[in-house]
């Protein structure tokens, strides 16, 4: 049985030392680890003192191994990317307090020991069973997993959880398809469940989304915010020189000079960087805890278009900032942008940081057109102005991430086949079939005669649907208020979905379509998926009309659904 742990210390020893992605990591853990201990203690009141099956857990850090070049722990101190540290610390963290046995490794000699294959053996594969329930790891480990376990790496890989921040669609992870279809890249094609990468925002629910966690405020340190915002205080996101190369930044930068004071904190070695103008008053690069300082009495924080996606934004709302960052028009993808190119994922990025525009919002977070000079001035005078309170999604927290990851480690299964195959042998037909009408809706439940399966998320929170021609399973089911669940696809790739929805199908082809299972309104034939690998919520065609499997969401925790704890 796992129990809870508030102590970090052994964990902190684990970590190991002669790097300085280590050294901030470990940092971090410390930082927070009051915070983690009472997330930890609401999480446990909250479930009741249920069973909780303790794992063996391997962490595998494959970007930080020098086998890998491990780009990134030089850069820590001078400007480089955080954020995938931020994260592999919470991860850590949490697997910890979860009360797991967690190894953790962080070179391939490390990852040789752990996994019991001879030193010098080469690729020899594994022989003797796993001796991990789980192992996180990310693509580059993915690698090494494969030139270092061999052939045994398909045996044990459902047991791999992948961090991946951006995320891979279905379409990009199933090798055949990849590569007949033109959506091979650089990382995708490992032809695992979709669900088990776990990315660093819910940004499609066809990945588990991981994510990290924010600092949390208690009372006093509210009260103290509120008091000492300083209305004319502006804090630029960005601490690489490069990110404010951003072209037409003189101008809104010099919109923003007359009403505010800005700030930066921009990695320099010697002299200020030439990218920064003289008025902006730069920090340089600061010790988290000293950002959180900075951002407690500025009230704005400012995104120039890059980086995507980071921690930053959240944290600045965490302490009460107003984030305001450009809208991105047309959408950056890996289809029209470098940053993307060759990412498996097809994913839209509407501005700055999706995550914040679509999911916290206004008054927090304001997405404009930076060209246009009268909006970006009105945005500037309207945020001097409006008052708003610290913001944290209830994901983002300690007791939130907990609570996420806990349901993750006791429910999800890609090693039981059950887990990618529809219900047989039953005669829905006799029965008129397992889906039955909401009230006034074009949306159907499964009947509650008929739910002996077994499920996570269980089939009491499958709804189903159809999308309209060229739209996504994620977006049909959005428009409803609820989210796509590819888990629940199996359930609804069978004719008798196409009865309920009242389509009527010509023909019933089982084919590998991402797309699938679809109608296709011209020639009135029924598409079912023949590969349940390829179950996508991403996806779509002016051709098909798509089923969908939608589910409900608890609020503020959009990974579970109401009835998955
Ligand atoms: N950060 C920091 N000092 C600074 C600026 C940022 O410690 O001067 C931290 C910040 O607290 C955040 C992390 O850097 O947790 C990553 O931030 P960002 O959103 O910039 O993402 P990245 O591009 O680094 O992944």
């Amino acid at each position: 049985q796992a129990v809870f742990q508030s102590d970090i210390g052994t964990l902190l020893e684990q970590v190991g030392t002669g790097k300085e992605s280590l050294s901030f990591m470990k940092r971090r853990i410390r930082r927070l680890a009051a915070q983690w201990a009472s997330g930890a203690r609401r999480l446990q009141d909250k479930l009741h003192s249920r069973w909780r099956e303790q794992k063996r857990i391997l962490v595998h850090v494959g970007f930080l191994t020098e086998e890998s070049g491990d780009v990134f722990s030089p850069k820590v101190l001078k400007g480089g990317p955080l954020g995938e540290m931020v994260q592999w610390a919470d991860i850590l963290t949490a697997l910890h307090v979860l009360g797991h046995e967690v190894k953790i490794s962080v070179s391939l000699k490390e990852l040789h020991g752990f996994l019991g294959v001879p030193p010098g053996r080469g690729s020899c594969p594994l022989t003797g069973p796993l001796p991990f329930d789980l192992i996180y790891t990310d693509y580059h480990g993915l690698q090494q997993m494969k030139q270092h376990m061999g052939l045994s790496l398909r045996k044990h890989k459902c047991h791999i959880r992948v961090i991946d921040t951006f995320g891979t669609e279905p379409a990009y992870n199933h090798e055949e398809y990849a590569t007949r279809h033109g959506y091979r890249t650089n990382w995708g094609y490992w032809n695992l469940h979709s669900q088990q990468y776990m990315t660093m925002f819910p940004h499609t629910p066809d990945n588990s989304f991981m994510g990290f966690v924010a600092e949390e405020l208690n009372e006093t340190e509210r009260l103290f915010i509120q008091r000492n915002k300083v209305n004319n205080m502006a804090v630029v996101y960005g601490k690489d020189a490069s990110m404010w190369k951003l072209q037409g930044k003189e101008n809104f930068l010099a919109i923003l000079n007359l009403y505010m004071e800005i700030h930066g904190t921009v990695y320099y070695e010697t002299q200020r960087p030439p990218e920064v103008p003289a008025f902006v008053k730069n920090h340089g690069l600061l010790p988290q805890q000293e950002l959180q300082q900075l951002l407690r009495k500025a009230k704005l924080f400012i995104g120039f278009g890059f980086p995507y996606e980071g921690p930053a934004p959240l944290e600045a709302i965490a302490n009460g900032c107003i984030f305001l960052q450009p809208k991105f028009n047309p959408p950056h993808s890996s289809l029209n942008h470098e940053f993307f190119r060759g990412k498996p994922t097809s994913r839209k990025v509407s501005s700055q940081h999706p995550y914040a525009e679509q999911h916290v919002g206004r008054p927090h977070v304001i997405t404009i057109d930076f060209n246009n000079t009268e909006e970006f001035d009105a945005a500037i005078r309207e945020i001097m102005r409006i008052d708003v309170e610290p913001f944290l999604p209830y994901e983002y927290t300690c007791e939130g991430m907990l609570e996420r990851l806990h349901a993750y480690i006791q429910n999800q299964d890609y090693c039981s086949p059950e887990v990618l195959f529809p219900p047989v042998n039953m005669s829905w037909a006799l029965l008129g079939g397992p889906f039955i009408p909401l009230a006034n809706s074009r949306i159907f439940a499964w009947s509650s005669n008929m739910s002996s399966f077994s499920s996570w998320p269980p089939l009491s929170a499958l709804l189903l649907l159809s999308s309209l021609q060229g739209q996504s399973c994620v977006e049909a089911c959005q428009t409803e208020g609820l989210i796509c669940e590819p888990a629940l696809y199996r359930f609804i790739n069978i004719k008798e979905a196409f009865s309920a929805l009242d389509f009527r199908c010509d023909g019933v082809e089982s084919e590998m379509n991402h797309l699938f299972p679809a109608f296709s309104a011209e020639h009135a034939e029924c598409g079912l998926q023949h590969d349940p690998l390829l179950f996508s919520c991403a996806g779509s065609s002016p051709k098909y009309q798509r089923l969908c499997p939608c589910r409900d969401y608890r609020k503020g925790q959009v990974a579970l659904c109401k009835d998955c704890l």
